[in-house]
């Protein structure tokens, strides 16, 4: 079986996820070492005692950043967090890291200089070498690929498709916020735009505007589980959103979702900014993305060790797949969960 390499589907009809599935459905696992290829937030391969954890992610100038606003630092900083993300959704500890680049003569030394002083910040947090890349030329922008590498024990990887029935959904910190940090930011640039004298407005914003230039990876969280002894059932890092993470959760492990609206957890200075656009908060979470937080599921058995921790919110609770993935709204509605919420909640 292979590919007939006729086809002139459109890539948009697909998605991203249909194309992954499209491109991938022929991919063979042979090595008995390759316990998780395609589809978990990192592969996962035995290494005697341990096993280690790999995850790649590409960052374009003018799809995933944008130079007029994010300062390079900053920008290396976070193109190795959203790997690092990946490693920790497996419970896993990042141990090295590789970068490659693509870069254009636009470039002088000294701002390639920021993004790697941005990188090695990141990699001295999360106490992460450095081993090796590449480096070439784009006649565009700006392209930054990085892949991470972690290790685990066998027993404490967890993948995204643990979830059982009865399972409680939780999430870490708050969610939307570097959703409303890069609208500040986008409005910010469309004023510059229209009056290069102007100021931009960026006042009393600080906590959503780190969120989208500088978000950090949940190291915190790998280490408060293996604190409080809680093993989660599934878990997966919150770049894309809300609603299109707890569905891949759920279809991953053949369950349904009760998700209540009203326990998302939303940080004031989000919600607030979030009316100020005409924006539905509740939309911002379930669909903004880059949020980097954990999503995971436990046993109710572990509820009590869960349920006085800040950091967590319990937000639902893992049904029956035949109940399907349901929203239940503040005013007592149930709505369908979809990847896109922003239809769904149009009441
Ligand atoms: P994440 O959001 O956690 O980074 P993605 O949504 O990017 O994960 O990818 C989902 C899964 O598909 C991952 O297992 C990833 O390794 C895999 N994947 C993504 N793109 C490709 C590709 N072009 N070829 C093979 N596998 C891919
Ligand atoms: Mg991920």
């Amino acid at each position: 079986m292979d590919f007939d390499n006729t086809s002139d589907t459109e890539l948009s009809e697909l998605g991203e996820f249909g194309l992954i599935k499209h491109l991938t459905q022929y991919v063979e696992l042979n090595q008995s070492s390759t316990i998780k290829g395609v589809g978990d937030d990192a592969a996962v391969i035995n290494n005697g005692d341990l096993e280690t954890v790999i995850t790649t992610d590409m960052l374009i100038e003018g799809v995933h950043f944008d130079l007029t606003y994010v300062p390079l630092k900053h920008l290396g900083y976070k193109s190795v967090i959203v790997n690092l993300s990946d490693i920790y959704a497996m419970n896993a500890e990042p141990r090295q890291i590789v970068v490659s680049i693509a870069i254009s003569n636009r470039f002088k030394l000294g701002a390639l200089e920021e993004l790697y002083q941005g990188m090695l910040l990141a990699c001295k947090k999360h106490n992460v070498d450095l081993v090796g890349g590449d480096t070439t030329s784009s006649i565009s922008g700006l392209v930054i690929n990085i892949t991470a590498i972690g290790a685990a024990k066998k027993e404490n990887i967890v993948y995204r498709n643990g979830a059982k029935e009865g399972n409680l959904l939780c999430v870490s910190g708050d969610l939307g916020g570097a959703y409303m940090g890069l609208q500040i930011l986008e409005r910010e640039k469309a004023v510059f735009k229209e009056n290069p004298n102007l100021q931009p407005d960026l006042e009393g914003k600080d906590y959503i505007l780190e969120r989208q230039l500088k978000p950090e990876a949940r190291q915190d969280i790998i280490n408060l589980f293996k604190k409080i002894n809680v093993q989660p059932t599934s878990m997966i890092d919150v770049s894309d959103g809300l609603s299109s993470e707890t569905l891949h959760i759920c279809s991953q492990s053949k369950v349904g979702i009760d998700l209540y609206e009203e326990k998302i957890p939303i940080d004031p200075l989000t919600f607030n900014t979030a009316l100020e656009f005409n924006l539905d908060p509740t939309l911002c979470a379930l669909s903004g993305g880059e949020d980097y937080e954990l999503l995971f599921t436990i046993d109710i058995n572990d509820y009590e060790k869960v349920k006085n921790i800040r950091e967590f919110t319990v937000i639902g609770h893992i049904t029956n797949e035949s109940k399907g993935y349901n929203m239940i709204a503040k005013a007592g509605t149930v709505h369908e969960l979809k990847a896109q919420g922003w239809n769904a909640l149009n009441k």
